[in-house]
């Protein structure tokens, strides 16, 4: 197919990746007239795979040649699909959305940071440690402690991460990341936590940005998301201008989350990106006029946008491991502080089968209607 061919209801999507994030795409994609196969580790199992036409193994070579006969554009809802995966489907002619160049920019967190610093948006300072020469030079980095080591490939959810004190630490904090390739970060005092999701489809100039979503962690876990973001006017546009610039720059046509951390002294600095709808950007099922998942859909099939923006103000509390267990008897409790579901407030759960530590098993969206304040900045076209 023409590269900014449309892609009409009816088509099969493939998604790379079965998780919440296939689920809501599927959900979304569902309502449209679009049917969907999924690959995923889980096959059927998966959240995505339990409701889609097809679903199958990402592992396995007979499910690929399946899904590669039925699909007619493909997007991804997960970092780590594969670059040769998405090449080969490339190779038969399939679009795969936001892209390649995107995805394995995104799998490298050394990669990623070097194209950030090429694309003039500042991220925080770094340097890799690959080799027993880079953990000698090191030493005389002392802008980096205290800083934290990062695997450059496979983290998420802070995984693969250990924060390293001064240089003393280095060589042990890098044993247990196995001697693999990394980066050391300076760790910072964050004042706040900012993404953004911008929206590129292949027709079109315009691009569209949610956010900025102001974001805190537990343990490396996004643990809640709001909007409108506290960051003053100046940074909020900031982050948007960078993100778009990103999404440009990377030559996305589809979804580009951006991470952002905001500085004590309220300087902006990059953290990492991801090709895909982002967990932060939930709350625009209930507060947006067309959802994160809904425009990721109308970009790879590019479709117009339609109405775009978020309507209301809103907070995301994700549900982790065996929280997931005690949700009936909150929302009965109506304890304020957990997940009690009242009116304006909307509770997802995934259907993983199995509850793990760490594991984001739901969330739930507390819609506030706007008020006088709420500017509606949601949507920056
Ligand atoms: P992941 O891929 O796991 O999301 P991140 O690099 O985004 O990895 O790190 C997860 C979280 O850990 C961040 O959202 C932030 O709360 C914290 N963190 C990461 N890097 C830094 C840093 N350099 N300084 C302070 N906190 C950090
Ligand atoms: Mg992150």
């Amino acid at each position: 197919m023409t590269s900014d061919q449309v892609v009409s209801p009816g088509a099969v999507i493939g998604i790379l990746g079965g998780g919440q994030l296939g689920l809501m795409l599927t959900l979304a994609a569902r309502r449209m007239g679009y049917r969907i196969a999924v690959l995923d580790p889980a096959g059927a199992e998966s959240p995505a795979g339990q409701i889609a036409e097809w679903a199958g193994s990402l592992t396995d070579e007979a499910d690929i040649k399946a899904f590669t006969r039925r699909v007619f554009v493909v997007t991804l809802e997960w970092e780590n699909v594969p670059v040769n995966l998405v090449e080969r489907l490339i190779a038969q002619n399939i679009p795969v959305r936001p892209g390649v160049y995107a995805l394995a920019t995104s799998q490298d967190r050394f990669r990623e940071k070097n194209f950030a610093l090429k694309s003039r948006v500042w991220p925080t300072r770094f340097r890799p440690i690959g080799s027993e020469r880079d953990l000698l030079m090191a030493k005389d980095c002392t802008e980096l402690f205290p800083g934290i080591l990062k695997k450059c490939r496979d983290g998420y959810d802070g995984k693969g991460q250990v924060s390293v004190e001064s240089f003393g630490g280095l060589e042990c904090a890098w044993k247990d990341l196995k001697y693999e390739s990394c980066i050391l970060e300076e760790r910072m005092n964050i004042k706040c936590e900012l993404s953004v999701i911008v929206a590129r489809r292949p027709g079109d100039q315009e691009l569209v940005a949610y956010g900025p979503f102001e974001n805190e962690h537990e343990n490396g876990i996004l643990r809640t998301s709001r909007y409108p973001a506290g960051s003053s006017r100046e940074v909020s546009e900031k982050a948007v201008r960078a993100a778009k610039k990103l999404a440009v720059a990377l030559d996305v046509h589809g979804l580009l989350a951006v991470e952002f951390f905001v500085k004590e002294n309220g300087e902006l600095l990059f953290n990492e990106i991801a090709p895909r709808p982002h967990n932060s950007g939930h709350l625009t099922i209930e507060c947006a006029e067309t959802s994160q998942f809904e425009l990721a859909i109308r970009a790879i099939c590019n479709l117009p946008w339609g109405n775009v923006g978020l309507h209301s103000a809103g907070e995301m509390r994700n549900i982790i491991g065996d929280e997931v267990n005690g949700w009936e008897a909150d929302v009965a409790s109506a304890s304020p502080k957990t997940c009690r579901i009242g009116p304006e407030e909307f509770l997802h759960l995934y259907g993983k089968r199995e509850v793990r530590p760490g594991r984001k098993m739901g969330h739930i969206v507390r819609r506030r209607p706007p008020d006088e304040h709420f500017q509606g900045l949601g949507s920056t076209r």
